[in-house]
Formats: C-alpha cells, structure tokens, sequence
C-alpha cells in the first residue's frame, strides 16, 4: 500500500504576524510537487491559525500544535479540539517532546489526547522519541514502543494517525539521526504496530522523521523505505522548507 509523503512544519512558539505573513507568502510562491505526491501542513501557533488558514494556499493543510485533552469548558488557556474544527483545522500534532518534557505530558495522557482529537475528526500527528540518556543505555526502542503503545491502547482506528519520530537529542540541535538510525526506528515501530495493531495498520500508517531535518540532509533521510516524510522545526521557518518538500520526489 503506497504511503503518500508528508511533510510537516512546526513553527512552534515563533513569529509576529508580519513574520507569519512573509511565510505563507514565500510557502504560496514555491513551486512544489502536487498533493497527490506530498501533504504539507504547517503548524503555526494558536492565534495564528486563522491568519494562517486565510491565506496559505489551498494545496497547504494546517495544524495546531496541542489541544485539550477532552470536551472544552472550565479549562482555562486551553484550546478544545472542536475550537479546532470549528474554525477549519484538520490536523494536531500532539505529544510533542517539548510538552512532555517541559509540561510533564505523561504516554497516557497523550494517548487520551489523540483519542478524543481523533474522536472530534482531526487527523492527528503523533511524536514519540527517546533521550539521549535512553538511546545511550538501549532502550530506544522499548522508549518509543511504550509512547506507542500508550496511544493503541485507547485508539479504534488508525486511519488518521501520522506517527512522528521525534528523537529528543536530535530536536533543536542540529544533531540529526543518520539516514541509518532513523531507518531502524521506523522499522522497529512498524514493526510493533504490525505484531501489536495489524498488518494492514503497519503498512499504511506513515511514520515520519523530525530532529533538525533540513535542505541539506532530507534528500538521503528520506530515500530510507520507512521514513514518510518529516516533521520540521527550526528549517520550516525558512526557505529551505521548500527544498525538504521537494526531498518527496
Ligand atoms: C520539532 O520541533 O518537531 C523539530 C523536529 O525541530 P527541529 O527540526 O528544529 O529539530
């Protein structure tokens, strides 16, 4: 079963919205390969989503970066995954390392948050990654499996779940995996989903690499069977973004 490439941006905590508006102007003026080889979505922070909805152009997708665990209420400074919907959104990242680490989100929590984004109809972007305390003492794999699992436990489908590897030490760092490192992960969590979830699961499901990815690594990353696609930060807020786009092809 083909896997279509993806390529996401995280624009994390950055930019004004003249910043934000250069951006999907340099994202409108790029000649890319068309959706039918590569989806594009780029993950603006929250008050930027409807500026950033309004004006990129209709072949880009957009996501939020987080949503609120279940129905929205008396959650303050939270955003609901239905706030996501009702204003065009189809698409979270969710599980983000950096809320994990810095905002305690624990595996289960992810997953109870991918659960109800998934049961809202958001297509969701899902990150696992280990340490470089956990790759150093070889549990890498068991790491991303837990993270994984946490996420099987409580989904029906996996139909619009992306899985993003994300290793920790690699964030942020310019310390991007070897074409060979990331292959074995991927190979490893489809693996995990094929003896845990199924065999259709396991070849469907996309499962992309983000740690410092950028125009000058992506084309040999993403040559590897198992890699999907990226998950971008720092690059997405640059020019190369278009050539990690282009690595598709
Ligand atoms: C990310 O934040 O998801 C990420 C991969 O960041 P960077 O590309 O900057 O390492």
């Amino acid at each position: 079963m083909g896997r279509k490439f993806l390529v996401g941006g995280n624009w994390k905590c950055n930019g004004t919205i003249e910043e934000v508006k250069k951006i999907v102007t340099m994202l409108g003026e790029a000649e890319v390969p068309s959706e039918d080889f590569v989806e594009v979505v780029v993950s603006p922070p929250f008050v930027f989503l409807p500026i950033v909805k309004s004006l990129l152009r209709p072949d880009f997708h957009v996501a939020a970066q987080n949503c609120w665990v279940r129905k929205g209420g008396a959650f303050t400074g939270e955003v609901s995954a239905e706030m996501l919907v009702n204003l065009g959104i189809h698409w979270v990242i969710l599980g983000h390392s950096e809320r994990r680490a810095l905002l305690n989100e624990s595996n289960e929590f992810v997953g109870d948050k991918v659960a109800y984004a998934l049961s809202v109809g958001l297509k969701v972007i899902a990150c696992v990654g280990e340490t470089l305390e956990q790759r150093e003492s070889g549990s890498t794999v068991a790491v991303v499996s837990a993270q994984t699992k946490a996420i099987a436990d409580i989904i029906s489908s996996w139909e619009n779940v992306v899985v993003a590897y994300e290793p920790v030490w690699a964030i942020g760092t310019g310390k991007v995996a070897t074409p060979a490192q990331a292959q074995e992960v991927h190979f490893e969590l489809r693996k995990w989903l094929k003896d845990n979830v199924g065999a259709e699961v396991a070849a469907s499901t996309r499962i992309i690499y983000g740690g410092s990815v950028n125009g000058g690594n992506c084309k040999e990353l993403a040559a590897q069977p198992d890699v999907d696609g990226f998950l971008v930060g720092g690059a997405s807020l640059k020019p190369e973004f278009i050539d990690i786009i282009k690595s598709a092809t």
